[in-house]
């Protein structure tokens, strides 16, 4: 047997062109373009790419971008004035600071002073206690993409068992907590998951993973889920980018795992193009907000 594939990008082009519409519609009625403004600091090349991915598909949905490149010497006061200018920037309606930063800036500083109205990655803490009282504002972009993938191929997570491998403040914690709810914006059969969350310190982690229905991989390990961790017939969600000799791999062994899966997303073409997706719905959503 082999396990369905998932299949990110003609989803993720499903919801842009969905995305398209609504906002040609938004601009229509309230003559306001919706902005994301991207921060990059330094030349991390994987950075450059992601960036250069989000402005692409910024213009393919009528979404203005800007980007705010600046050296990797960058001191930490020198970011915060900028993100202080865009915050006040009627024009701007989303700010992205590409992640990771040079090591003398704090990233929690930095994401924190990002208004939570303009905060599109749905990182700052208001924003992360409003995904977690179950009514969000603006959903983590990666999560969200996740959710979207399961729910528009039919996979329902009401009443299943969940399993997240990763805590991380980006991936793993948000989606446990968004699987969790009682509802969600999908519908409650994209939510009510019963959900178990794995780490480094999990002890006998392949018994856990094998009693996943829905088992999601955010690691960032290549190869990391071996098919004798995975329940035959399971959903298996790769979150994972890794860059490997072979190209880039996710977290699980795709190989090995998708003749004992049910259905599996690939790497690339998985979660990666949701990702980009659910970050322009949160520019719109935000452009809405700041013009209510
Ligand atoms: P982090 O490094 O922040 O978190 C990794 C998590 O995996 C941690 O919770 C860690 O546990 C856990 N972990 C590490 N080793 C093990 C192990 N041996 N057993 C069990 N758990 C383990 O990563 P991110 O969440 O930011 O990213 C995860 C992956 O997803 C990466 O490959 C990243 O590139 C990718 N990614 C992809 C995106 C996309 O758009 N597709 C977007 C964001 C990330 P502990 O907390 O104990 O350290």
């Amino acid at each position: 047997m082999t396990a369905r594939l998932l299949d990110g990008k003609a989803i993720a082009s499903e919801i842009r062109e969905e995305l398209a519409k609504d906002v040609a519609a938004f601009t229509q009625c309230s003559g306001v373009t919706p902005c994301l403004a991207a921060i990059l600091v330094g030349d991390d090349p994987a950075s450059d790419v992601y960036v250069r991915n989000k402005r692409r598909a910024c213009e393919k949905t009528g979404v203005d971008s800007q980007l705010h490149r600046l050296p990797v010497e960058t001191k930490e006061d020198e970011l915060l004035a900028l993100i202080g200018a865009l915050n006040t920037a009627a024009s701007v309606h989303g700010i992205l600071v590409q992640l990771p930063l040079p090591k003398q800036i704090d990233e929690t500083r930095v994401l924190d002073a990002v208004h939570a109205l303009k905060d599109v990655d749905s990182f700052h803490p208001e924003n992360v206690g409003l995904v977690s009282q179950g009514r969000p504002r603006f959903l983590p972009c990666t999560p969200h993409g996740c959710m979207q993938i399961l729910h528009r191929s039919g996979i329902e997570a009401s009443g299943k068992h969940a399993v997240v491998v990763g805590r991380s403040e980006i991936v793993g914690k948000p989606l446990a907590s968004m699987l969790v709810q009682r509802n969600s914006h999908l519908g409650p059969t994209a939510a009510n998951a019963t959900v178990t969350v794995c780490h480094s310190r999990t002890a006998n982690l392949a018994e856990i993973t094998r009693q996943a229905d829905i088992l999601v991989a955010a690691i960032g390990q290549a190869k990391f889920i071996t098919a004798d961790m995975v329940k035959p017939g399971a959903t298996v969600i790769d979150v994972g980018i890794n860059r490997t000799e072979e190209g880039l791999v996710g977290d699980v062994d795709f190989d090995a795992v998708k003749k004992i899966a049910g259905t599996i997303t690939p790497v690339p073409g998985g979660v990666g193009p949701l990702t980009i997706a659910m970050l322009l719905a949160n520019t719109l959503t935000a452009a809405k907000l700041q013009n209510a």
